[in-house]
């Protein structure tokens, strides 16, 4: 079984734009719990909990 979504996409969470490592992207902190990695007592879904997304950086 082929599965293309192996490559390099190990850590990638909902908010993330890019899989961690990718030229141009950096880490930032999450914008939904603000770092925490929570979100009203629960686990934040859009960082998986890490409290940082993975965004492109640069802009535009
Ligand atoms: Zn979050």
């Amino acid at each position: 079984m082929q599965d293309e979504h192996k490559q390099g996409h190990e850590d990638m969470n909902p908010g993330d734009q890019a899989p961690p490592g990718t030229p141009g992207t950096g880490e930032d902190i999450c914008p939904k719990c603000h770092g925490s990695g929570k979100l009203e007592d629960k686990p934040c879904e859009n960082c998986g909990g890490t409290g940082y997304v993975v965004e492109g950086i640069g802009g535009a």
